[in-house]
């Protein structure tokens, strides 16, 4: 982040602009929105400068600006469409003390003013730290079209309110009062006018008073494989309440970072199947929380429903007496299968997939080998990394075919996301070939789908990536099925 984005006091402050053509008059259409004292240098300042002026908005000096124009201006904008000028008035406001920016020239700049939607005293900056103009246009106009007009009524009146509503006792007591306030009983209120706002105010704080604290609860999330947008709505809504959230090292931070700023936010993050201490450690501190009254979130990567060990916790939770829901995420599996162009299941191929798990507390998982080991069999196998040799050896020793593909993930649909495509024989050679760091499904009976880049992981390819497919891994599955029926 180069630019760090604050809310600047100007009510009282000067504030200096140089120029008075179109880039100046964007600029004081923003600046009249505050309680700033406006000054404008400009020798031939459009007609609405002269208006504002006339009109006590801003005090209008036409001549170019000079040294000590400046002196105690908070911010100094040079506007005035002319490279040499605006040079020359950014060395003098500088050397007065302003923070400068020029308009158009994010390099020479001190700041820059942000893309805003207004709903005053709500206000949303969007900044791209000048990357991208058209995405902030964009976001802006999104954002215009979804909060409402009465948000900045219904902002102001709460404001005033803020005093009345201590009698409720800080935390969730009075946070679950706001949100009432701003999504249900406001906007209801305020469809009927303004004026009784502050009357359904009073009554809402008496419903709220008398309400009995809410009790806490435990809800178990699945935070999906770590691309933020394949979370569920649900999810978000979750996290929106969330007073602690519990995660795994899974979950990545750009999820994470969209809970609730005042959420707790605790990471029990552990390597595969940890030691069940450590597990009764994860059940205790959710109890824990629960029992204090939180809103819990417990997030798991992937569908919390999948080797997550959810029942072990939802079992502490019943036992303490607390509520609970699950809110499922979108699988590993789902994810990787997304990423090679393939399903998880296909007519005429296979009508079952197995979930599998590489790993299991007792070590390498043993499964029904000889059914996995039929053609056309598909498997998504987790925590299957360290188990690869164990699982070739079990597979192919049962019969499945050497040249059987299987594909590898890593980092499903996360931006740094690879592929191995391989067979049953090279399995566990060109996985340590690759050298995965990053959690990875194995989808085995499945190549990626013929054209869509992979990486490939042997000696010659290396540095990845690179676009082809090893020619062994090129087989699909379909045509193995064939060539075996
Ligand atoms: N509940 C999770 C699985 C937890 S077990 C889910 O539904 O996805 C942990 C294993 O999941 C990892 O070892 C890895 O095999 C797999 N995994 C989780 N996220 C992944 C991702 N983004 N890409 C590839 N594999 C992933």
């Amino acid at each position: 982040m180069q630019h760090f984005p604050i809310f600047l006091a100007l009510t009282g402050r000067r504030v200096v602009v140089s120029g008075g053509g179109a880039a100046a008059l964007a600029k004081l259409r923003l600046l009249l929105k505050t309680e700033a004292r406006i000054t404008v240098f400009a020798t031939a300042p459009d007609r609405q400068v002269a208006d504002w002026a006339n009109q006590g908005r801003l005090t209008l000096v036409r001549r170019a600006a000079e040294p000590g124009d400046a002196l105690c201006a908070a911010l100094f904008y040079a506007a005035n469409e002319d490279a040499a000028e605006d040079a020359r008035t950014a060395a003098l406001a500088r050397a007065d003390g302003a923070l400068v920016n020029i308009v158009d020239n994010l390099e020479d700049s001190q700041f820059i003013t942000p893309a805003i939607v207004d709903r005053d005293p709500v206000t949303v900056a969007i900044g791209t730290e000048g990357a991208a103009p058209v995405l902030a246009r964009a976001i802006k106009a999104d954002l215009e079209e979804r909060l409402p007009a009465t948000l900045g009524p219904l902002a102001r009146i709460g404001k005033g309110f803020r005093k009345m509503a201590e009698v409720l006792p800080f935390g969730r007591a009075r946070r679950d009062f706001w949100q009432d306030y701003y999504f249900n009983a406001g906007p209801r209120a305020m469809a009927q006018g303004e004026d009784g706002v502050e009357a359904a105010l009073d009554r809402l704080l008496d419903r709220h008073v008398n309400r009995s604290v809410r009790p806490g609860h435990v809800s178990f999330v699945g935070a999906g494989p770590g691309d933020p947008d394949l979370l569920t709505l649900k999810a978000r809504k979750a996290l929106d309440v969330a007073d602690v959230v519990i995660h795994d090292r899974l979950v990545p931070q750009p999820i994470l970072e969209l809970a609730r700023r005042e959420a707790v936010l605790i990471d029990v993050g552990k390597e595969g199947f940890g030691p069940s201490a450590k597990q009764a450690d994860i059940d205790a501190l959710i109890v824990e929380h629960g029992l204090k009254g939180a809103q819990v979130v417990r997030l798991k990567g992937g569908d919390c429903t999948v080797f997550g060990r959810l029942d072990e916790e939802i079992e502490a939770v019943v036992a303490a007496g607390l509520s609970y829901d699950i809110v499922p995420g979108i699988t590993a599996a789902s994810a990787a299968v997304a990423g090679i162009g393939q399903s998880l299941t296909k007519r005429g191929r296979n009508a079952s997939v197995r979930l599998l798990t590489g790993h299991d507390m007792q070590g390498f998982a043993d499964h029904d080998w000889r059914s996995l080991a039929r053609p056309g069999e598909v498997a998504a196998i987790y925590m299957g990394k360290r188990a690869a040799h164990f699982l070739q050896g079990r597979l192919m020793m049962h019969g499945a075919a050497p040249e059987t593909p299987v594909t590898v993930v890593e980092n499903a649909s996360r931006p740094d996301q690879r592929v191995l495509g391989t067979t049953l024989d090279r399995l566990s050679t060109d996985l340590a070939e690759a050298d995965f760091d990053g959690p990875a499904l194995m989808l085995f009976g499945l190549a990626p789908r013929d054209g869509l880049p992979v990486t490939r992981f042997d000696q010659e390819a290396f540095p990845w990536p690179a676009a082809s497919l090893p020619k062994s891994s090129q087989q699909t599955p379909s045509s193995l099925a064939m060539s075996s029926t």
